[in-house]
């Protein structure tokens, strides 16, 4: 099965256009499912373009490409899941000895992989709060190999120059990467700003619908995505064939989701800082891009094409408070994770930044009254009445 290339379409065109009547036996225009393990050889020595399912499998391939060029890489490997994407990225650029620079307030998971692996010996990291331009120029003079950025930030939505940090970072001799899962390539393509890497949790935005585990990196020089792809077999972190279906059944409506995501959050975080504005607000301190007091507002008005659908707030009140207000919604499913069609909300210090120490949390400044949301594409106006309830609720005693 061929992997037709859609150059020189916008996104949503991309998206939906990339693998479609690939299937030259049946002319399926949705590519078929390929769930063998294994691929006979056509004789003695005479392998096919695949042998293996975990080095190659034709979904998989189709699923490749079109996260490579969504994100304008040159190859994409798609892996089993955010984590195994971002320790493969480790695995390659990163012997004992070796650097990590990675932000204070990265995903929890991440802070975990690098924080155990680093006392293992596997490699150094510095975490580092990249929007203090001189923490960041120390970090760098201490020569790292890699250092990676996440722009909007979990869970405090931080943003930071991409470009700035991929000329600082390349001036030290590092390569960067880039955690694009906030935004998808939808409203932010760090390839164009500078950096060598994208990596994702395909679980998330991409995906869309919370049902798939799965991760991607996606890289700029042709040599490095081979080398990624020799990796990602080599280690066995390759996506399955069924998740590979499911990503890109995901990644075809990509483009409408996000957009109608992005929509109510601003809605929603209106209607948030409105309640913050009250006399007796309970909304102590709200964290979203698109408000123009955010400190990276004008930094993401320039590196991204959209405010995206994440928010976070601190609920003011106690423990009794938050359990009020969270048992009271309707519609915000208290879950981890984020990027699918219906609303999430999370207590990020109990659920998704648990694996932080209380102090490395105090760090980044995520706070115990901290919630975060991921805004779905139910209709707005219902979202906003269900927190209203949940606020009345927690406002009685
Ligand atoms: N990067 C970010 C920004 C995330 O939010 C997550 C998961 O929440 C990951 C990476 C890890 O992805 P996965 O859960 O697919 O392993």
């Amino acid at each position: 099965m061929g992997c037709k290339q859609i150059a020189g379409f916008k996104q949503a065109t991309i998206a939906v256009q990339s693998g479609i009547n690939v299937d030259e036996q049946y002319g399926c225009v949705v590519p078929p499912v390929y769930l063998s393990s294994t691929y006979n050889f056509t004789g003695f020595n005479e392998p096919r373009a695949h042998d293996y399912s975990r080095r190659g499998n034709p979904g998989r391939d189709v699923v490749q490409q079109v996260l490579a060029e969504l994100e304008g890489g040159a190859g994409a490997v798609m892996t089993s899941s955010g984590m195994s994407a971002i320790h493969l990225l480790c695995t390659v650029f990163l012997q004992p000895g070796d650097l990590l620079v990675a932000p204070h307030d990265c995903y929890g998971g991440s802070y975990r992989l690098f924080d155990s692996l680093s006392r293992r010996g596997a490699y150094n990291v510095i975490f580092v709060d990249q929007s203090d331009g001189s923490a960041l120029k120390q970090a760098l003079a201490q020569k790292p190999k890699l250092v990676l950025i996440e722009t909007p930030s979990n869970p405090l939505l931080r943003i930071v120059d991409i470009r700035y940090i991929c000329e600082l970072a390349h001036e030290a001799g590092a390569l960067t990467v880039v955690d694009n899962t906030f935004l998808s390539p939808v409203l932010q393509k760090p390839l164009d700003l500078g950096a060598d890497l994208v990596v994702h949790s395909c679980t998330k935005y991409l995906n869309g619908h919370s049902d798939l585990i799965a991760g991607a990196v996606i890289a700029k020089d042709p040599a490095i995505a081979e080398d990624l792809a020799w990796w990602a077999n080599n280690i066995g972190v390759t996506g399955g064939a069924f998740d590979s279906y499911l990503l890109l059944r995901g990644i075809r409506t990509l483009s409408a989701r996000v957009l109608l995501q992005q929509n109510n959050a601003a809605v929603i975080a209106e209607y948030l800082q409105k309640r913050s504005l009250q006399k007796q607000s309970q909304v102590k301190k709200l964290y979203y891009p698109g408000l123009k007091d955010h400190p990276g507002h004008d930094i993401a008005r320039q590196q991204q094409a959209g405010f995206g659908a994440m928010l976070s707030f601190e609920l003011d009140g106690d423990e009794q408070t938050m359990h009020r207000f969270l048992s009271a919604l309707k519609l915000f499913t208290l879950a981890e994770s984020l990027g699918g069609v219906e609303s999430l909300i999370s207590h990020t210090a109990t659920m998704t930044h648990a694996g932080m120490s209380a102090e490395a949390r105090e760090q980044a400044g995520i706070t115990d009254s901290l919630l975060r949301i991921s805004v779905g594409i139910e209709d707005s106006q219902d979202l906003i009445a269900d927190l209203d309830s949940a606020f009345q609720a927690a406002a009685t005693r």
